[in-house]
Formats: C-alpha cells, structure tokens, sequence
C-alpha cells in the first residue's frame, strides 16, 4: 500500500515507518519537524516538510501523490503537562490540523485511516484494566483533542464511509537500533532516567508518591513503540473488514514509577538517583490497559512483554545516541 505517515519523523511515526518499509510498503513523510527529526525518516521515504496547518499545501500534496491508500496520522501536540498549560495548542491546533487533514483526504478519495490516540482518554476508569467500553473522561486538554478527533472520524465513517482505527497507547517506551525517543526538552520517564545514568542529569524527580498505589507513584502501562508499530500495520491491512474501529494498546500490566526506576538501575548499573517532588497536573493514579479486543481480532501480540527487555531497548539507543539525533 501506498501510506501517508504524519509526523514521520518523530518517536513513534519514524519506527512505525521504517516498519511500514520493511513489510513492502510505500511510505510518504510529512512532517514540519517542529518536534521531529528529519534524520529519523526512513531514507527509503518520500519525505515532505509541511505544516498540516496550511490546508491548501495539503491539496497539493495529495495532487502530486495520487492513489494513497491509507493514512496514519501520528502528527500532534503529545504532551500531558504542556497541554494544562497551553490548552489552545491543543483544542485548537491539534483538532484544526486533524480536521485540515480529513476533509483534504476525503476529497482525494482516501478511505482509509489510523489515528493515534492515547491513554488520557480515561481519566477516571471504573474498571482496571481498561476496557475499549471504559467511560471516557479526558484527563487533560491533550486528552481531549484526540478525543474531538476520535468522534470527527466517526462522522466522517457515517457520512463518507472512512474506514478507521483509533490506536489508544498506553505509555509508549523503547526505541530500535537505528531510532529512538529524542525530545527537546526531554518529558517522559523512561529517556530522564536513562539521561541520569548517561550523567546527564543528577536525578530523576518523581512526581508525587501519595497515589494510592502499591508504593504511592504513578501505575502505567509501558509498550514498546515496536508493538505499537506492528498494531498499526495489522489494523491498516485489516481496515476494509474491520470499517471502524477502536483499540486499547498496552501490555496488560502496570508498573509504578520506582518500579521503573529500579529497573533502569538493573539494566545500567547506574545507582540512578531520584527524589520526591510534587505530583504533575493531569496524571491520573493507575493506566493500564486491556488489549484483548486487538488480540482477539487482529492476533497481535507484543513482543516486548516485560519491562526489562523494553527498557534495555531504550538503553542501547541512549549509551549510542547520548544526544539523540545530533550524534
Ligand atoms: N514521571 C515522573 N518523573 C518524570 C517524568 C515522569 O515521575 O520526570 C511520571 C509521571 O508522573 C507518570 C509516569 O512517570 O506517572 C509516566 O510519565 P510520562 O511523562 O513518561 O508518560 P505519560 O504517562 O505522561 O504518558
């Protein structure tokens, strides 16, 4: 298939592009590389810089790469924190440019499409592990966005019969041999706790230890942005049987942050020192996730199940690439 990747070159866009590759795909990069790296883009790709804001770039776009087949949509604000501060970029921004990016597809005659959701959309689970059925409450403006963009692309499904999928990550974590997670600045747990046994950082500050939970830190869900690459491309290839779709993506069990942190020390060596600090706005108390709808219809399976292998993963990218892509 002919697939157009948003956000190409980022974390999770890149991997899954370079796997898109590798099962015989064709794969066209747009990305504005505000966040993104452009070395990170699969050098078998077509790759276009563009911002999804500039709508009639878009067209044009679509003009010169007739016949895409599907589009996965990575492209986004991603994070929890920024968006409590910084609503707009995300109520606004994220939702325009998902709009800009629908109604330009659909005159094109693409049908075909994978959103990347997350987490965030269950704020307040009544039921852990969490279940596609779960009630939603987003836990932050992020969370919100993509839920807007969730129910535009069931309206789009009604009216224009796009075929579509909703991937909601867990916490996605690991890297390969050739990419990695490489942000500026720096937010998420695992890349800080490997940058302080890099000596990049004295410690890692952990938000708030007064959760109820098993030791009082944050429960997630870590899954392997390999995994998350693989359910991507099974839901791309099964779209025209499965027509609309929604699918939790995790591994199915939770570890906390010092559990985290405690197995970064096994697998570096390094004593990784942390503190205790306050608790970060908008994170809930436990994420994790239930993923047997995609198991059962799509057969996938992660192969990183445990929290070992994953961050080990991350650790050989980070000892090889200590400043990411600017090595
Ligand atoms: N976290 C932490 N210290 C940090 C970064 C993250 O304690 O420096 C916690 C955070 O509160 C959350 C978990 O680690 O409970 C995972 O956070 P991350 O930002 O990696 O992913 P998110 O859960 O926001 O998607």
């Amino acid at each position: 298939m002919r697939i157009l990747v948003t956000g190409g070159a980022g974390y999770i866009g890149s991997i899954t592009s370079a796997e898109l590759i590798r099962a015989g795909h064709e794969v066209i990069v747009i990305d504005n590389l505000y966040q993104g790296h452009r070395a990170a883009v699969p050098p078998e790709a077509t790759f276009i810089q563009a911002d999804l804001a500039n709508r009639q770039e878009l067209s044009e776009i679509f003009a010169a790469y007739p016949g895409i087949d599907g589009i996965m949509h990575f492209a986004s604000y991603t994070l929890v924190g920024e968006s409590m501060e910084k609503p707009m970029l995300y109520l606004r921004d994220n939702v325009t440019n998902a709009g800009n990016l629908l109604e330009v597809a659909i005159a094109a005659g693409v049908r075909r499409f994978i959103l990347s959701s997350t987490a965030n959309l269950f704020d307040q689970p009544e039921r852990i592990p969490i279940a596609e059925h779960e009630r939603i409450v987003p836990g932050s403006p992020y969370g919100e966005s993509k839920f807007f963009i969730e129910r535009m692309l069931h309206w789009m499904a009604r009216i224009y019969g796009m075929r579509y999928a909703c991937l909601r990550y867990f916490n996605a974590c690991g890297d390969t041999p050739e990419r990695g997670e490489d942000h500026d600045p720096e937010t998420h747990l695992i890349p800080i706790v490997l940058q302080v046994a890099l000596g990049q950082r004295p410690h890692v500050t952990i938000f708030g230890d007064d959760y109820p939970t098993r030791d009082g830190t944050c429960v997630r869900d870590y899954i392997h942005v390999l995994d998350l690459a693989s359910a991507h491309i099974l839901a791309m290839e099964a779209l025209d049987r499965l027509g609309e779709r929604r699918y939790n993506l995790g591994n199915g069990q939770g570890f906390t942050v010092r559990e985290v942190i405690e197995t970064a020390r096994k697998v570096t060596g390094h004593p990784i020192p942390a503190v205790v600090g306050p608790r970060r706005p908008g994170d809930p108390a436990v994420l994790v996730a239930s993923s047997e709808t995609i198991r059962a219809e799509l057969g996938w399976q992660p192969r990183f199940p445990d929290l070992e292998s994953i961050i080990a993963s991350a650790w050989e990218w980070h000892r090889t690439h200590p400043h990411g892509y600017d090595d």
